[in-house]
């Protein structure tokens, strides 16, 4: 393999990628929606998709939990591949953090209640340890002062924060990020990246679809580049944002930058 459609940046060979994804395929109906995606996310790595619109970027990150199902290919998490159903799923899904762009919290319940909330049910976490694990996630992200408040009271940033929290409060192995700053104000953006650049920085593995090209530059350690439903180029982002190769992301390159 070259070196730009290598898979994984690991050189070693010896500790397995925490995230592989071989040969799949996706349809909706007649729309081939992903293309033969080869990809190894390794433990500890920050992977940031780009591309245009409709490239299949969501439906990439929706496969990693089983959100949505593939067509054909092989999915594996710690060597284990993807389980159909059951309480295996339930692990999946807590393994794997989502953030959208919507935040999706709980509007009936407290901040602190919908951090709480998956730990006391899936893990069956006392309360009291979920409350204190909880107040440390929201800590963390800034939002301590607000857990007693209802979602509707916080800014829209402040909400991403919670969402983040609630994810990390199952400690997922992985998070998958899809656009998470996409709906907010523009003063609401830094607060969120800062969070997400934190969370690199922890050595958490995330797969990230942003159009925070700061982010990208700065904290990834690998871009991958969508178009039509394939992976076009793998590169460490000063090599992609300088020197990209296939004329489709110079295009895409073009229109953002
Ligand atoms: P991106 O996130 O890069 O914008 P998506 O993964 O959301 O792209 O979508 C890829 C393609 O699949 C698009 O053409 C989109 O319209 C289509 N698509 C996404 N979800 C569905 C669905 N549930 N049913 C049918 N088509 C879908
Ligand atoms: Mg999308």
């Amino acid at each position: 393999m070259t070196q730009t459609t290598s898979a994984s940046r690991s050189e070693s060979g010896t500790a397995p990628p925490l995230v592989t994804m071989r040969e799949v395929q996706k349809h909706f109906g007649d729309l081939h929606v992903l293309r033969d995606i080869d990809l190894e996310v390794d433990a500890g790595e920050v992977v940031v998709v780009l591309g245009p619109s409709g490239s299949g970027k969501s439906t990439l990150c929706r496969t990693i939990n089983r959100l949505e199902t593939i067509d054909s290919g092989d999915i594996t998490i710690d060597g284990s591949p993807l389980p159909a159903s059951g309480p295996g799923l339930a692990r999946l899904r807590a393994e794997v953090g989502m953030v959208f762009q919507s935040f999706n919290l709980f509007a009936h319940k407290s901040v602190l209640d919908n951090v709480t909330v998956a730990p006391i049910k899936v893990k069956r976490l006392p309360r009291r340890e979920a409350e204190a694990l909880g107040m440390s996630l929201l800590e963390r992200v800034g939002v301590a002062d607000q857990a007693q408040k209802l979602p509707a009271q916080l800014s829209g940033g402040q909400q991403q924060r919670v969402a983040i929290a609630r994810s990390l409060a199952m400690q997922p192995k992985l998070m998958l990020f899809d656009e998470p700053t996409s709906a907010l104000d523009p003063e609401m953006i830094n607060e969120v990246i800062e969070v997400m650049t934190d969370l690199a920085r922890e050595g958490m593995t995330m797969i990230v679809v942003t159009h925070e090209m700061g982010f990208a530059r700065r904290t990834a350690d690998r871009v991958v580049f969508m178009d039509a439903g394939r992976i076009l180029e793998v590169a460490p982002p000063d090599r992609f944002f300088t020197a990209p190769e296939s004329e489709r992301a110079k295009d895409f390159l073009s229109k953002i930058l």
